[in-house]
């Protein structure tokens, strides 16, 4: 299944997509793609009922509706850093021994075709298209990767948009360079795993200003979904509806020599391979 979230910021409906043209509203049965969604049944009833209304001609067509993120603003957003081994080249670190984890606001969740702003102060923005894995029930302390595997709801396209110079010039972590307001894009659908052959085997790019930057392969991943899943629940409860960006492949502003940075006006397309594609505006300090 294909779940999207149509309307205005903030009265977003959820709606499942049927094919370019047609989505099936199920606004008047799910409140929304929620935690209490997600940890409920929520994924097995929606099947049944799409069906049951497609086979009705309860259905439908897209009219320009704005898109918003997939899911609802979750409990937490957790990044994966250098997870490809062609971007921790260009970046200069070593490949991580273990998942380098770092967080991300959650309030910095946007839809894919949503303005992002740059921050006040700003100089160094950059561009990460991601793999971004929806947990879909509580995790703690997963011992298999088969456990992981049900505990994963979906996959979605994110950008995680960065400021360098707040991530790695202005001390401490990396979470000041990762939490301004709309600086995870995500969507335009959560893809249930049985719509993909392969998660491991997905292509992935992204252009700015109609320049390709980046183009990648989950191919090249160092740790796949399953194992970031169970690896991330030894340290902390992951719930239902949170989202985890699993890092991005080579091409962002901060590997090119001389480095690029995004400028007002910029437009960032991205995509992954049976994942959707995204289009953002890039626009001036509030
Ligand atoms: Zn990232």
């Amino acid at each position: 299944m294909y779940l999207m979230r149509l309307g205005p910021v903030g009265s977003e409906k959820p709606v499942v997509r049927l094919d370019e043209q047609h989505y099936v509203d199920v606004s008047d049965t799910v409140p929304d793609f929620d935690e209490t969604f997600f940890g409920g049944d929520g994924l097995a009833r929606l099947g049944p009922l799409v069906a049951e209304r497609t086979a009705a001609g309860s259905v439908q067509s897209f009219a320009g509706e704005r898109v918003g993120a997939p899911i609802a603003r979750p409990h937490q957003i957790l990044c994966i850093g250098l997870n490809y081994a062609d971007h921790a080249a260009e970046t200069g670190m070593d490949l991580p021994t273990e998942p380098i984890l770092f967080t991300k606001s959650p309030n910095t969740l946007v839809g894919p075709h949503d303005d992002v702003r740059l921050p006040r102060g700003s100089t160094k923005v950059d561009w990460e298209v991601e793999l971004g894995v929806v947990i879909g029930r509580r995790a703690s302390y997963l011992e298999t990767e088969a456990e992981a595997r049900e505990a994963v709801a979906g996959f979605v396209v994110v950008n995680d948009v960065s400021e360098r110079a707040f991530q790695t010039e202005r001390g401490g972590q990396w979470s000041k360079g990762k939490s301004a307001e709309t600086f995870n894009p995500a969507g335009p659908w959560l893809v249930t795993p049985d719509e993909i052959d392969d998660v491991l085997d997905l292509d992935m790019w992204l252009d700015v200003s109609g320049v390709r930057r980046q183009t990648g392969s989950t191919k090249t991943m160092v740790f796949d979904p399953y194992f970031i899943v169970r690896y991330l629940s030894q340290f902390m409860v992951l719930e239902p509806g949170d989202l985890i960006n699993t890092g991005t492949p080579p091409g962002v502003g901060m590997g090119l020599r001389p480095p690029v940075w995004l400028q007002a006006g910029d437009v960032m397309e991205l995509g992954i391979e049976g994942l959707g594609t995204q289009r953002q505006v890039v626009v001036a300090p509030r």
